[in-house]
């Protein structure tokens, strides 16, 4: 195993690495709880921010400890789905010790204003949970880590962005 959850001291639980990990290694395989449907809704307890959307409309709750991944305008670490697996891949190098956090705004879409509190030197702070809504800059920065799903569904607006 790649990683432990530890406490992060303000954001709850969290991943860290056990071990130095190179540059795009696979650190974990994303595995579901369940099915979140109209008759199966979230229970008490279950949260919001830890359910997976997959590109032919079902919507999954993400089992522990992967749900613990927590998110950080500054990530070491992005998704990717191939055939509805989704995968947590390094960017760069993640040495031990060191928190593992991914963009979730790299897969969100008209979401809700947000108060970041990620603590990185470049956190976005407060601004809409929208991946079309960041800086041009981080668009295309941002760009080799998109979801292959999420860039075809949405790639006309992409290509919008790159044509400004
Ligand atoms: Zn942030």
């Amino acid at each position: 195993m790649k990683y432990i959850v530890k406490q992060t001291g303000q954001k709850g639980l969290g991943i860290y690495a056990s071990q130095k990990i190179a540059a795009y290694e696979v650190i974990a395989k994303v595995d579901y709880a369940r099915e979140v449907t109209p008759d199966q809704p979230l229970h008490e307890g279950e949260s919001y921010d830890h359910q997976m959307y997959l590109p032919d409309g079902r919507v999954f709750l993400v089992a522990e400890p992967i749900c613990y991944f927590n998110h950080s305008c500054g990530s070491n670490a992005f998704l990717y789905s191939a055939d509805q697996q989704y995968y947590i891949i390094s960017k760069h190098t993640i040495p031990a010790d060191k928190e593992i956090t991914i963009d979730y705004e790299l897969s969100a879409v008209n979401g809700d204003t947000w108060e970041c509190k990620c603590g990185s030197k470049n956190c976005r702070g407060l601004h809409t949970w929208d991946f079309f809504s960041l800086p041009k800059r981080i668009i295309l920065e941002s760009l080799p880590y998109l979801d292959p799903w999420f860039a075809q569904v949405h790639g006309n607006r992409i290509k919008h962005v790159l044509n400004q």
